[in-house]
């Protein structure tokens, strides 16, 4: 099977979240599983040719993008994404993405990805392959299904290419004013009329893709469902219906090859399941990195995020006086909103010895915080599907969340599973999303850190969880699969 796997992140060449790590190994994984895999990306000028060694090609010269009514030469940069066979394709349009960062706020930032989306047809039609998948993600890749039935529906070569669309977070929509409808040219008069594009009177990216995309699919089974209702579907639910029978919830996976404690080349003492020792020295190394003092059995809770609205910060700054009576110590590693920045240096400045933060966004430490924290905490509003929680888990550093998305399907509540008579639990849970749960649960967990050999159990119980691709890769070419038999592509 021919998939061109279409995104705007692939990590290590740009990343802001999980996306950047999703689209930077399930690709390997499926080319392992034997589909032809290509990866097309913008080229954002932060990837330097020689950092990652690109390499031009002239054989497909330069093409010519007109976005509202200015013409772009665009050209392509190529490598191959590292530790695999997989190719990944560059759009390189300076006047676009030589910006200070991968998302802007600029007025233009739907051109930016109009471009992106055709420019990948176009490259696609020069390499003159066939793709039988095209798998786009999130809002910013969300014309290109509509511009295959539309724009290029004259060319044979996708004839019978089809759409695979991934919903990573229903709150990036892609909103815009209407005229950007006009500025993406969309050659299909029956769609546009029928307000496939429009969502009260604004251009909506994310609405088009459902719509217009043979299948969708988004991170994990229960956010899967929660997206059908009223409450979290963001005004999506409604489009998601009419389309129930072509969605589904496939988890992350993750890449152990990155994110395991043994072979981590980040942190500086390596241990696995087989013996945590060295996870205090980690442990040590941490606090020392953010000046806080090491005791072996106050417990470090970490969390490492983007500093959004989603992520529960609301619900730390609520509960503070409470959290802060806890015997714990705090890491924040985090980048963002300044909302949330500024939130978070008033809790640091008023308890110094207990809580600290950084504000930055750095690989490096956040494998030091997975490695070295006791307990990971992701209280979130809501969440897709989360990959640090799942990272945690390999890392023996116990996770804390709200049972939400895709922290309901990777973390089983410890007392839970002593209810059902099982010791199977591998975290802590919550359900509420309100400061008392929170706290409550923060007690429960820290009650158990006390236990030394209950807590022993809850790490190792997580660390032989295995969240590898392969499941979740399987259940994308059945995806995949039942996407290119089906006859007629939906209008
Ligand atoms: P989301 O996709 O909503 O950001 P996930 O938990 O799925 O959340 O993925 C987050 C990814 O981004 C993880 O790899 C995490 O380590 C990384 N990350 C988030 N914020 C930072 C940061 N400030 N510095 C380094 N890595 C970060």
């Amino acid at each position: 099977m021919k998939i061109a796997y279409v995104t705007s992140e692939i990590f290590p060449y740009a990343k802001t979240g999980g996306l950047g790590d999703v689209a930077g190994s399930l690709p390997i994984e499926l080319s392992n599983l034997g589909a032809e895999v290509k990866l097309f990306m913008p080229g954002y000028t932060t990837i330097t040719k020689k950092e990652f060694d690109l390499h031009s090609l002239p054989e497909l010269g330069e093409i010519n993008i007109r976005i509202a009514d200015r013409d772009h030469v665009i050209h392509v940069f190529t490598s191959t994404l590292p530790n695999s066979t997989v190719p990944v394709y560059f759009v390189d349009c300076p006047y676009y993405f030589g910006r200070y960062e991968i998302y802007t706020s600029d007025p233009d930032e739907d051109e930016r990805f109009i471009l992106f989306s055709k420019s990948v047809i176009e490259i696609i039609q020069r390499l003159k392959w066939s793709p039988d998948i095209i798998h786009c993600n999130e809002w910013q890749t969300g014309l290109i299904p509509i511009y295959l039935k539309g724009n290029y529906a004259w060319d044979r070569l996708f004839e019978k290419t089809k759409t695979v669309f991934t919903i990573h977070n229903i709150a990036y929509q892609g909103k815009f004013p209407k005229e950007s409808i006009a500025k993406a040219e969309i050659q299909h008069d029956f769609l546009i009329n029928s307000g496939v594009c429009e969502y009260f009177g604004e251009m909506n990216f994310l609405k088009t893709a459902i719509l217009t995309a043979d299948a969708i699919n988004t991170v994990s089974e229960t956010y899967a469902q929660e997206l059908l209702t009223t409450e979290s579907g963001a005004g999506m639910e409604q489009f998601l219906e009419i389309r129930k029978n072509d969605f589904c919830g496939i988890l992350n996976g993750v890449d152990y090859s990155i994110w395991n404690p043994e072979f981590d080349h980040f942190i500086p003492h390596k241990y696995s399941s087989r013996d945590l020792s060295n996870k205090m020295k980690n442990k040590r190394i941490l606090l020392q990195r953010f000046n806080l003092p090491y005791r072996k059995n106050i417990p470090v809770i970490g969390m490492i995020s983007r500093l959004v609205e989603q992520k529960g910060f609301d619900l730390i700054s609520e509960g503070v006086n409470d959290l802060m009576k806890l015997n714990a110590r705090w890491v924040i590693l985090g980048n963002g909103n300044s909302k949330y920045e500024k939130l978070i240096k008033t809790i640091v400045k008023k308890y110094p010895k207990k809580i600290s933060a950084c504000f930055s966004y750095n690989e490096e430490l956040a494998h030091l915080i997975k490695a070295g924290a006791d307990i990971f905490l992701m209280p979130s509003r809501y969440e897709p599907c989360g990959l640090n929680q799942i990272y945690s888990l390999k890392y023996g550093t116990v996770p804390v969340v709200r049972k939400t998305g895709g922290l309901a399907d990777t973390v089983q509540d410890w007392n839970e599973s002593i209810a059902k008579g099982k010791e199977t639990g591998t975290g802590f849970s919550f359900s509420e999303y309100n400061v008392l749960s929170l706290v409550q649960t923060l007690r429960r967990t820290l009650n158990m850190f006390e236990k030394k050999s209950i807590w022993a159990k809850i790490q190792l119980n997580g660390m032989r969880k295995d969240f590898s691709w392969k499941k979740s890769a399987d259940k994308y070419v059945l995806l995949y699969e039942k996407a290119v038999s089906k006859i007629k592509r939906v209008n």
